[in-house]
């Protein structure tokens, strides 16, 4: 496995293969890998002829400093594992490689897709997102660009980012992966005491016991049973948990045959911020 420290260098690489017609797949992470990362470079080994991951950190993305600062970083074990899976390039820039100007962001009108779920609870992150992703891929200048479904609605701000600026790039999704007791995996677990991993546990649960029982009990019930369950426990705190078009993540009150449907959810567990989902139908 390759590895780049300078865009530039990646991109005089990445233009050689591309004249070889060789499509590139990109995985942009913020490391400390774990399974969902890798299920990404696996999809992404089965689709492209090279795979390309990267790992930034990138601070136009943090509401909050305290999250940025103790984001958790675990490079020479990452790139192992990279190198494990049969990852072919691994781009690891410093700030000023992606943001030689200092720390810019332009501001974008998503409609509804900006302002509901983490667009509201979390106020330019998707500026942020659409910032990195966007010099990334100018970098990169990938075929295929892999996201994992944990994070839906990033996802689905990418693909309005491509759309929007037209650019000819696939953006695949990947399913969530998640631990044999159900938790979601996240780079963020780490953070988690051995009390605060055994209420983390209880937020899959509540998904897993709304798809349950949604067609006897129906959303608002199950929504408000969730919240007092996850309310009992000190460690638990929830900003959201709402049903949402899996399409738009447009709100959804009522179900209807038409509609792809998900539940979501954020809640903080001890100083650290969890996101999680599960697609109904
Ligand atoms: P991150 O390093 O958290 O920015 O995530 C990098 C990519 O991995 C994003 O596309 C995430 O959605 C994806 N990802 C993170 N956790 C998981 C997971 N448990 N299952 C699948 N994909 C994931």
């Amino acid at each position: 496995m390759k590895i780049f420290h300078k865009g530039t260098e990646l991109s005089e690489n990445c233009k050689a293969l591309n004249e070889g017609r060789q499509s590139i797949g990109f995985v942009p992470t913020m490391g400390s890998l774990h399974k969902g990362h890798l299920s990404l470079i696996q999809l992404a080994k089965e689709q492209c002829d090279l795979v390309i991951c990267s790992i930034f950190i990138n601070p136009t993305q943090f509401n909050k400093e305290e999250d940025f600062q103790h984001y958790p970083k675990n490079v020479e074990r990452d790139a192992e594992m990279l190198q494990k899976i049969g990852c072919d390039i691994l781009y690891m820039p410093s700030v000023d490689d992606i943001y030689p100007n200092g720390l810019e962001k332009k501001s974008y009108d998503l409609g509804q897709l900006g302002e509901v779920l983490e667009g509201s609870f979390r106020p330019g992150h998707f500026d942020g997102v659409i910032e990195v992703v966007y010099r990334l891929f100018a970098i990169v200048n990938p075929d295929k660009a892999f996201f994992g479904m944990k994070d839906f609605q990033q996802l689905a701000v990418i693909r309005w980012m491509v759309s929007y600026f037209d650019m000819p790039i696939e953006i695949i999704g990947g399913p969530i992966v998640r631990d044999l007791d159900g938790l979601a995996l996240s780079s963020r677990n780490e953070r988690l005491s051995p009390e605060e991993r055994k209420s983390a546990l209880k937020l899959s649960k509540a998904l897993f016991y709304i798809k349950k029982n949604y067609p006897k009990k129906g959303f608002n019930v199950l929504r408000k049973e969730c919240i007092e369950e996850i309310e009992k426990d000190p460690n638990l705190d929830i900003e959201y948990i709402e049903m949402a078009s899996a399409l738009d993540l447009r709100p959804i009150k009522e179900y209807s045959e038409s509609d792809t449907v998900g539940v979501f959810l954020a809640a903080y567990c001890g100083a650290v911020r969890l996101i999680d989902n599960i697609v109904l139908f």
